[in-house]
């Protein structure tokens, strides 16, 4: 045994470690190249007994090692023929985009470096990189100067964060009362977070993380367009002060999770500066549109949020995970900050050394800013701007299409981002949620497209997330078709039975 055995397996200056180094990612484009021109389908349509059934047969390690090219052919056959393929331009289940190829890229890269954000000394360039990039989208937000944020892990992390700050500043400013000090003040109990009844369900789930439970969250009922109605807002926040209960925080949606309805910020704003409450905005679908002048009115009012989210890896393309939050007040960081002497100590701050951690609720980080910017960079704004574009188009044109059809119920034939639901509705009322379930399965183990079921007031509605710009009007009328075809294949089911 000797230390050089060990050559092969890092990226170092060795003939050997450069060499496996070229050989696996070698085999690995060639692999991935080979399979994405012959694969023509969404998914394979496997079930799920089937596929663990596979994936429990393969060996999961090796005593002395193997050669990466078996390995890849495992990964190939076991791995990647039957996963959902996002890429593709009938994939339109979830708010699950297609990767671009320069964050692919970047992937490697980020690999390779394995910088971790959360102290200056382990994340050199990294750490002004990812600076430089929570400032570009602060400006393109308009958040005024003292604004500042970090990268998350996603939307369930940014909105965790938001609340946290808001429970924290309420606590302070209210009571002066310290909770990273002293834990949760006796009142605590009576402190409530209102939000649309579609926001997101992260929402609550934050609440009960922050031992406010889910009774803190008060949903506000929507209007038609699933917006939240604001004048239903100022009266959830009397009722609540009659009761004796303390607003400390609304929650407005920029891209709620099924429509991708966007709350009035500028209202919503309003009512929170006139009754002291935070206001967080969960842009982490609809904050793309920061990309596109002809759509970034939608957002008018983000710039007065106290905190907001952004999901990078919805419709920035970007491979998971990739997320930001951001503050308008930096100082506000200062409620999740905590000196570890061994990381972060004050003394290093004071002599202007940054480290990430103190902004983040997570200690070791990724390097995910490297593959936006690689993305902005390679692909340019313009791009960016023009694919946005063209799914809202897509969306609004596809709703159209699906409006004209007697057989399928639309629900916002006027779709505010690029989410359409609806349903096949030509059948007994009494079976509509079975006959839309069916077609649900049916496509999905078809491996035709991917599409999402959801329900709006219990009732059961598939759902088009139309973020990949590769989709077109066709892709939209094959799948309506393919739909027809289950239809008919439910009802005939009941027939023969
Ligand atoms: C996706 C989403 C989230 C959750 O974000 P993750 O990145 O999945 O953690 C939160 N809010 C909204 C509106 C979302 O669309």
């Amino acid at each position: 045994m000797n230390t050089t055995d060990f050559d092969r397996f890092f990226l170092n200056d060795s003939e050997a470690g450069i060499q496996n180094f070229q050989q696996i990612i070698l085999e690995t484009e060639a692999l991935l190249s080979r399979f994405y021109k012959n694969n023509s389908d969404a998914y394979t349509g496997v079930f799920p007994t089937e596929i663990e059934k596979e994936i429990n047969e393969l060996s999961l390690t090796s005593e002395n090692g193997e050669e990466s090219g078996k390995v890849l052919n495992d990964v190939l056959e076991k791995v990647v023929k039957n996963s959902i393929h996002v890429s593709h331009p009938t994939s339109m289940g979830h708010l699950h985009c297609p990767p671009l190829i320069s964050a692919i890229a970047a992937e490697l890269i980020i690999g390779t470096l394995n910088q971790s954000m959360d102290s200056w000394d382990q994340s050199s360039t990294a750490t002004y990189l990812e600076e430089r990039l929570i400032k570009w989208v602060s400006n393109k937000l308009v958040l005024p100067s003292s604004a500042d944020g970090t990268f998350t892990s996603g939307g369930t992390q940014s909105n965790y964060m938001g609340l946290l700050l808001a429970r924290d500043f309420f606590c302070d400013k209210r009571w002066n009362w310290n909770v990273k000090a002293q834990g949760l003040p006796a009142d605590s109990h009576k402190l409530r977070i209102l939000c649309s009844e579609d926001a997101h369900f992260t929402v609550k789930k934050s609440a009960f993380q922050l031992g406010l439970g889910e009774q803190a969250v008060i949903t506000v009922e929507t209007d038609e367009h699933k917006k939240m109605n604001t004048a239903k807002l100022v009266q959830e926040i009397q009722r609540l002060k009659n009761g004796g209960l303390i607003p400390m925080c609304v929650v407005a949606t920029a891209g709620t999770t099924d429509f991708g309805s966007i709350d009035s910020i500028s209202e919503i704003a309003e009512i929170a500066q006139n009754n002291g409450l935070w206001l967080h905005v969960d842009a982490a679908y609809g904050g793309a549109l920061l990309l596109s002048k002809k759509h970034f009115h939608k957002l008018a009012g983000i710039e007065q949020a106290d905190s907001i989210t952004i999901d990078f890896h919805k419709q920035f393309y970007q491979p998971i995970s990739c997320g930001a939050f951001f503050v308008k007040d930096k100082t506000n960081f200062h409620y999740i900050a905590h000196h570890a002497d061994y990381l972060n100590p004050e003394n290093d701050e004071e002599d202007g050394l940054v480290h990430l951690v103190s902004k983040s609720v997570q200690t070791t980080r990724r390097f995910d800013a490297l593959k936006l910017f690689m993305s902005l960079r390679i692909v340019g704004e313009k791009s960016f701007e023009n694919m946005i574009d063209y799914t809202l188009h897509l969306a609004k044109q596809a709703a159209g299409v699906m409006d004209k059809k007697p057989h399928i119920e639309v629900c916002n034939i006027n779709p505010e981002i690029n989410a359409i639901v609806f349903r096949y509705s030509d059948a007994a009322p009494g079976s509509l949620n079975e006959l839309n379930t069916y077609i649900y399965k049916r496509i999905l183990h078809s491996g035709t497209a991917l599409v999402a079921k959801t329900k709006v007031k219990g009732e059961v509605f598939l759902k088009f997330t139309l973020l990949n710009p590769r989709t077109t009007i066709v892709d939209i009328e094959d799948i309506l078709h393919t739909i027809s075809q289950f239809a008919l294949e439910y009802e005939n089911r009941g027939i023969t039975q």
